[in-house]
């Protein structure tokens, strides 16, 4: 019985949005007549993207997708023309799901088609079988399609539970986007346990604190920058659980602050490459083991390779790149090289940096998020991004880039206090606000340019 939906009392609440709810039976329902209009316009297709904003009928249909057995590509709507372009090309995408029409030539359909009949029998999908093409976040500037099997995604769910627990009563609420790992991992964790999925169109501070007083959320993802605006904010715990912080590092203050008011906040570790979490640090553990994300979750393994690289081995993890077996990253023993930087004590995993963002000065290894999450502690200092410059002298210094007023000595004073003087930032830059992603992940990359621009 590999149905990835299982059946749920079809009078419970399956989606909420500010327009929208839907129970189980409905949401079933509409998701099967897109299926069944699918499969009529477009027998032939196989790969099908999915270009549009968080809504209620993205998550319709991501379901119809699925049960027709196809093949689901999100993209993200920030892309430029030609990026979207390449990823089309990239991913073999045969026709395309939208909320709006776009300026390609490729055969496009809109998010809300319904036939009135229901597809009648779904997909039983096997283990193996690659169920969506996920593009890397592109923190890095190269995106690449992540498959990802029925196997993967269900290990994924199942981990998950096993760690954090999941369940019929639980209300997740999803503010990044759903064509990111973090939010489309929630859709299938919805329809495998039967938690009720609440869907904005984006982050909104007030928004957001206000679902989670009144419609009583349980659980939420966060990127650690959504965590600081939300404890500016406010945020007091209500009926929250678990606020699921992943994508990056989060700076100490902040877990110290969020303690504080006693908010349940688990610091995850994965990628789109591992369909999501592979380690996660449980609001009990988060003081005794302060800035680590966790340990893996059983039966995945996680190893520390001769480089300092973390390597990974497990159930959730991708059978490879798509049509780009030469950027796959096995060991000839069967883990994945995840390209990011880590130690592991006493079973605890301390994730540093992306082995490309690593600082090598003077022959001194200098992690970014270190020095950001020290100054991240100044006064006036509301985002900070730090990066490499190349150096004569050095090979490289850091330079930091920030955003807000802020006294300098403050700055300096903390640096002295908690960082040895090579992994003081020996240029500064002001600047409005930094390149995130739209899961708002820095963009080194892209600071590393702006930096070079602007040292010309
Ligand atoms: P993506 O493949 O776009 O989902 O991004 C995954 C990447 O985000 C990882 O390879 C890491 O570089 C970074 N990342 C995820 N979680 C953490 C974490 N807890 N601490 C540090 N970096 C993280
Ligand atoms: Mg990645
Ligand atoms: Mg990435």
């Amino acid at each position: 019985m590999n149905r990835y939906v299982t059946q749920h009392r079809r009078d419970a609440m399956a989606l909420v949005t500010a327009s929208v709810s839907l129970t189980w039976a409905e949401l079933s329902t509409e998701s099967a007549r897109l299926a069944h209009f699918l499969e009529r316009v477009a027998p032939e297709a196989r790969h099908i993207g999915l270009r549009a904003a968080n809504s209620a009928d993205y998550v319709i249909a991501v379901h119809a997708i699925q049960l027709l057995g196809k093949v689901l590509v999100p993209l993200n709507t920030r892309l430029t023309m030609s990026e979207l372009a390449g990823q089309i090309e990239t991913a073999d995408i045969d026709v395309l799901l939208v909320d709006e029409p776009i300026e390609l030539s490729i055969t496009q359909f809109a998010l809300t088609s319904r036939d009135e009949a229901s597809l009648a029998t779904p997909h039983e999908w096997a283990d193996d079988e690659v169920m969506s093409l996920m593009f890397t976040s592109g923190t890095t500037g190269r995106a690449k399609a992540v498959k990802q099997t029925f196997g993967n995604h269900i290990a994924s769910a199942e981990a998950a539970k096993t760690r954090l627990g999941y369940g019929m009563s639980d209300r997740m609420l999803i503010v990044t986007p759903l064509f990111h790992m973090s939010g489309l991992a929630q859709v299938y964790r919805s329809a495998r346990f039967g938690s009720t999925l609440y869907v904005e169109p984006k982050f909104d501070v007030v928004r957001t604190l206000e679902l989670i007083e009144t419609a009583r959320i349980t659980h939420i993802s966060l990127v650690a920058v959504m965590l600081q605006r939300l404890l500016d904010a406010g945020l007091s715990r209500h009926q929250l659980r678990l606020l699921l912080v992943g994508g990056g590092p989060v700076p100490r203050p902040l877990l110290e602050e969020a303690e504080r008011r006693q908010l349940p906040v688990a610091q995850t570790y994965g990628m789109t490459e591992t369909c999501s979490q592979v380690a996660t640090l449980l609001p009990s553990e988060a003081l005794a083991h302060i800035g680590s994300s966790g340990q893996s979750i059983a039966p995945t393994q996680l190893r520390i390779n001769a480089d300092g690289e973390i390597e990974v081995n497990g159930p959730t993890v991708t059978p490879g790149y798509y049509r780009q077996p030469e950027a796959d990253a096995w060991t000839p023993d069967g883990y994945w090289q995840t390209g990011d930087l880590g130690t592991i004590k006493d079973g605890y995993l301390y994730v540093h940096d992306r082995r490309s963002d690593l600082i090598i000065s003077g022959g001194e290894n200098i992690y970014p998020a270190e020095i950001e999450s020290v100054l991240l502690r100044c006064q006036g200092i509301q985002d900070v991004g730090v990066v490499g410059r190349p150096d004569p002298t050095w090979g490289a210094i850091p330079v930091a880039f920030t955003v807000g007023t802020f006294d300098f000595d403050e700055a300096i004073q903390l640096l002295h206090d908690h960082l040895a003087s090579y992994k003081h930032p020996k240029a500064w830059i002001a600047v409005d606000e930094l390149p995130r992603n739209a899961n708002g992940k820095l963009m080194r990359h892209r600071l590393k340019e702006a930096d070079h621009d602007s040292s010309r």
